[in-house]
């Protein structure tokens, strides 16, 4: 006899892995895509800048590369992602936001997961012209209490220049100043952009156009993580 009963399936597992230079919207998009999947964003910017905040030695050793723009070594971010992976909260998938950003961290992490997760894995490579990148960074700010960014004419505070959740003074990012932003892309140029081969072999690779507005860039992205695309 035929079994009538509608096949059950485990609901897919979100995973993800956002490539794309700094200033491309990717943390705005990790954030709502993880809000929509219901799974962690695993944002390492955010990790590091909470440890600097805390004064932990992880901070102040990672505290001074950040100012400039470096990239921090790979070994602690391989450490910190494969202890970030261990929370339950991660065991039905995560948003990984800034990580991996070199060839090493994408050997690390595929060491971490294995082969076979690292095919199923979402990799979306969000595209920006330079000069727009230039504009976004140069005009963030960013809440250090709650770490929200703004942008002066794209995304002002309801009041003057404080965060509309914590009413504290925004700041510009150190990183976001002029020297630090070169030296960012020129890192993401050298370190990260060769990961776009690196995941277009092995995983679901799909390249994003990220000038658009946010609420375009977000359908796009749900709708490949839907297979809809
Ligand atoms: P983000 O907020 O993702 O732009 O990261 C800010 C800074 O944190 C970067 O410019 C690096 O100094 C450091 N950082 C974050 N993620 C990584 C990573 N995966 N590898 C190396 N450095 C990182």
């Amino acid at each position: 006899m035929v079994d009538a009963r509608p096949e059950v399936r485990p609901a897919p597992r979100l995973r993800v892995i956002f490539l794309g230079p700094p200033g491309a919207g990717k943390g705005t998009q990790a954030a709502r895509l993880a809000a929509w999947g219901k799974v962690p964003r695993v944002s390492t910017g955010d990790m590091l800048r909470e440890a600097i905040a805390a004064g932990t030695d992880l901070g102040r050793q990672v505290g001074p590369l950040m100012e400039k723009g470096s990239l921090v070594p790979d070994e602690l971010l391989i450490g910190i992602i494969q202890e970030r992976l261990l929370g339950k909260d991660c065991r039905n998938g995560y948003i990984l936001d800034g990580f991996p950003r070199t060839l090493r961290q994408a050997q690390g992490f595929e060491t971490m997961v294995g082969g076979d997760l690292t095919e199923e894995m979402l990799v979306f490579d969000v595209e920006v012209p330079r000069s727009e990148l230039l504009r976004r960074l140069s005009g963030r700010r960013w809440c250090p209490t709650c770490q929200s960014t703004y942008h002066v004419d794209n995304k002002p505070p309801r009041a003057d220049m404080l965060c509309d959740r914590e009413g504290a003074q925004l700041i510009q990012r150190e990183d976001d100043k002029e020297v630090a932003v070169a030296r960012r892309l020129a890192e993401y140029d050298e370190r990260t952009a060769p990961l776009i081969d690196y995941y277009r072999g092995r995983s679901r690779f799909f390249r994003v156009n990220g000038y658009r507005p946010p609420d375009a860039v977000f359908q796009e992205l749900t709708r490949i993580a839907e297979g809809r695309a």
